[in-house]
């Protein structure tokens, strides 16, 4: 079954507002088995959206339009969806009812334009509206099921949820389930050629890889009468990955983040950690404070950006920075060491590299970065070569320490499970 998404508002063509309800839709959309081949963005104007609509009906089996549902002349969705589908427009005293209520319970006054909202096609599905007073439609046209939702995401997403879902799939039984592989520390090209000949047996599950800075996401994904089922197809998909990629998955689970796999990983081995930061500036303590729970285990962050400060803050020696410079190994391992000194933290982490555009030699270019890390006195450091801006660069930094101190905690533990340590 195809569905196709119409976005309508003058605001998204001038690029005043971002199109989330597009990229939410689609997601939905996908999750639910739909194939979307078209998405359109059209303004609020009668002619265009007609002929936007037209076209939709004639070749998708569901069209979902979102926006211009509201009380205003320039909103204009439901009107033309009305002609298009060849209805008049009467007023539905439910919806009229719940209006009335919407502005009483508020304590305001409604104006004659708001009984518009309650004008619905004849012969039409309403979509109760529990956030605002515009309710949703679904005109079952004879071409397509035309579905009109509010264009404000904290109304349109709850009326999707639960009143267009259930729709859409009793209209096409059978579910799409999926579940992403998360790997950091192994490249884009290296992780598709580890996958490759599942990639090229692939029909269902079917497997994609997905490039994250300094992460890749292998998502599987499963088509099958029920989510039981589903889960069986994917289970072994799933388990042969974990096989070939190790250590190297942070997480399955859908809303894990690699600074939350990192966190939880100080958590459940009681680590307190700290990071002395020079071309990040701040972003990799930025990333794991976003963590929930990580006052547990989180003593500092310092931004050491002058040499100055590396000196000053965390002992790194005047000599170092003479005959290394401020990027080098050296500096990356007194830096580590020296937070581990002054926190007296488990885990250190240090930073520094050339985020660009100025800064760079043919011997240390643009992008290169070196990042040390210290887990109870074991320092590796490690050189590496980004690419792009200078936010790139310093993303890239910051997604390859929480991989590194990742690494270096696992490896840590492994060697005292083995009895070297
Ligand atoms: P209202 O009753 O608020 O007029 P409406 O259904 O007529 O609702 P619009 O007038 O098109 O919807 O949009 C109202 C607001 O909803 C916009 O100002 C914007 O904040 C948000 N919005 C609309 N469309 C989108 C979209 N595609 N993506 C994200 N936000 C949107
Ligand atoms: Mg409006």
């Amino acid at each position: 079954m195809t569905v196709e998404l119409i976005s309508v508002g003058t605001e998204i063509l001038l690029g005043n507002i971002v199109n989330t309800n597009a990229a939410y839709l689609a997601e939905k959309c996908a999750g639910l088995g739909l194939s979307c081949y078209f998405q359109s963005v059209v303004g609020d104007n009668e002619e265009r959206l007609t002929m936007v609509l037209q076209s939709a009906v004639e070749r998708s089996d569901v069209v979902i339009l979102s926006g211009g549902l509201g009380p205003t002349e320039d909103d204009l969705t439901k009107e033309v969806a009305a002609k298009v589908c060849g209805r008049s427009l009467c007023m539905d005293d439910k919806s009229k009812e719940r209006i009335a209520e919407f502005f009483a319970s508020r304590d305001i006054e409604p104006t004659e334009n708001n009984w518009k909202q309650a004008q619905i096609p004849e012969g039409a599905i309403v979509l109760d509206n529990d956030n605002g007073t515009a309710p949703g439609v679904i005109i079952e046209d004879e071409r397509a099921k035309v579905i009109l939702l509010p264009g404000p995401p904290n109304e349109l997403m709850p009326m999707f949820e639960d009143k267009v879902v259930p729709y859409l799939e009793r209209l096409a039984p059978g579910v799409i389930v999926s579940q992403t592989v998360k790997i950091c520390g192994v490249g884009e090209s290296k992780a598709e050629t580890v996958v490759k000949d599942l990639i090229d047996e692939q029909t269902n599950p079917t497997i994609a890889t997905y490039a994250k800075t300094g992460e890749v996401h292998i998502r599987v994904t499963a088509s099958a009468e029920g989510h039981k089922e589903a889960r069986k197809l994917i289970k072994p998909v799933v388990k042969e990955l974990k096989n070939r990629f190790g250590n190297d998955i942070y997480s399955t689970e859908e809303d894990t983040t690699l600074e939350k796999a990192v966190v939880d990983l100080l958590l459940a081995n009681d680590l307190t950690f700290a990071c002395a930061e020079s071309c990040t500036g701040g972003l990799l303590a930025a990333r794991l404070i976003n963590v929930p729970g990580v006052s547990d285990v989180f003593k500092a962050g310092f931004v050491t950006y002058s040499n100055k400060a590396k000196r000053k803050s965390l002992g790194v020696k005047k000599s170092t920075l003479q005959k290394h410079g401020a990027v080098s190994k050296e500096t990356a391992a007194e830096m580590t060491k020296g937070t581990a000194f002054v926190t007296k933290a488990d885990v250190t982490v240090s930073v520094t590299g050339i985020a660009g555009p100025d800064g760079g030699t043919p011997d240390k270019p643009v992008g290169l970065v070196y990042i040390g890390c210290n887990v109870k006195g074991d320092v590796t450091v490690k050189k590496y070569q980004f690419n792009g801006n200078r936010a790139k660069v310093r993303e890239a930094a910051v997604a390859a320490a929480l991989s590194l101190m990742r690494g270096c905690v696992l490896e840590y533990f492994s060697k005292v499970t083995f009895g070297k340590k």
